[in-house]
């Protein structure tokens, strides 16, 4: 007898959060804003903007999240690191989210000014951890705090329980959810999960999934992140560098393997890497039973 699949029944249709990065020229805004507008309709949890290397997009990722607040339905959370500003610096930026209407930040450390590799350096004057940021945010407003969770541990913690720590003490400062690295195993996400909850930490932790848009860019990241690529990943997409079509079939079939046991091992939120493109993130929410809400006079005229 075949075993009851929930993502089959729409008994766990999910919530989902969308990640974007802001655009660097007038071509990638336009890119954006179609992404965002596409993805508006499935009334996600929240959206979220990333924060260049360094603080490197301080004015861009600001704009695009003072747009969403302006112009659209969506609850906009800002990333925000502590690379390279003193705490004032730091505090103008959150003051400055807070005055625009955002009221979500995703707080994280960042990597090394000098690049994944090399040694963190925190500001002399800066904000040490993300723990001490996610204190200085709750500080100055009464912020929703989330923060990173790796279930295959950062690359520079010396283990996955100390890397749980760390976790904790974001907890502990007032961060009340989590978003994970990206894996492709869902097993490992599960692991991590029962690690952590065995530790204490109760907040949710939201699967992050990256659609392979790339593969080769993909298993690049990984690398650097300390994410695995399984070797039947990698099988599934070779002799498919030069077939874009094919390429983006499989990355959905991927993809959509991928979420729909998510749901069906119990996990009700999921965070989309969006890498500002739609169209493979919205046909995985409309396999999982999220559909635009249409507005009631449209919806009889179609009965
Ligand atoms: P942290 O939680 O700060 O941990 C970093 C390391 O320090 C770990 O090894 C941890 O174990 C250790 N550590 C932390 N606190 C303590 C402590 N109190 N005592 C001892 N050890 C400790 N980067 C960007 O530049 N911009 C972004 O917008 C961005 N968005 C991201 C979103 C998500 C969901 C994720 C998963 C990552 C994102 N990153 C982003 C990458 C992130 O900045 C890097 O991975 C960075 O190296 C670590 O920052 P963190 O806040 O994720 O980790």
């Amino acid at each position: 007898m075949n075993a009851f699949r929930p993502s089959r029944h729409g008994t766990r249709r999910p919530r989902v959060s969308f990640e974007f990065f802001p655009p660097k020229t007038a071509e990638m805004e336009v890119a954006l804003w179609e992404s965002v507008r596409r993805l508006e309709p499935l009334s996600p949890s929240f959206v979220s903007v990333t924060y260049g290397a360094g603080g490197s997009t301080r004015e861009r990722t600001h704009a695009t999240v003072k747009r969403m607040v302006e112009e659209t339905a969506l609850k906009p959370a800002a990333h925000l690191t502590c690379v390279s500003a003193s705490r004032a610096e730091i505090d103008d930026v959150i003051r400055s989210y807070w005055d625009a209407g955002v009221r979500h930040v995703v707080a994280l450390r960042g990597d090394p000014a000098g690049g994944l590799g090399t040694v963190y350096e925190p500001h002399p004057q800066g904000y040490h951890q993300t723990s001490d940021l996610v204190a200085g945010l709750k500080r100055i407003g009464d912020f929703e705090v989330t923060v990173s969770a790796y279930p295959e541990k950062h690359p520079e913690a010396p283990s996955l329980d100390a890397d749980i720590d760390a976790l904790k003490k974001k907890v502990d400062a007032g961060a009340t959810r989590a978003i994970t690295q990206f894996f492709f195993d869902n097993d490992v996400y599960f692991r991590y999960l029962d690690k952590v909850r065995a530790a204490g930490i109760e907040i949710p932790i939201l699967p992050g999934i990256v659609p392979v848009q790339n593969f080769r860019q993909t298993a690049g990241f990984a690398r650097k992140t300390g994410a695995s690529v399984p070797q039947w990943l990698a099988d599934r997409f070779e002799g498919l560098e030069d077939d874009v079509a094919t390429r983006r079939l499989v990355a959905a079939a991927v993809c959509a393997e991928q979420v729909l046991d998510l749901i069906d091992r119990g996990a009700t939120d999921l965070h989309f890497y969006t890498m500002n493109k739609a169209d493979l993130v919205y046909a995985i929410c409309h396999l999982v039973g999220l559909k635009p809400e249409r507005p009631a006079a449209q919806a009889v005229a179609a009965e």
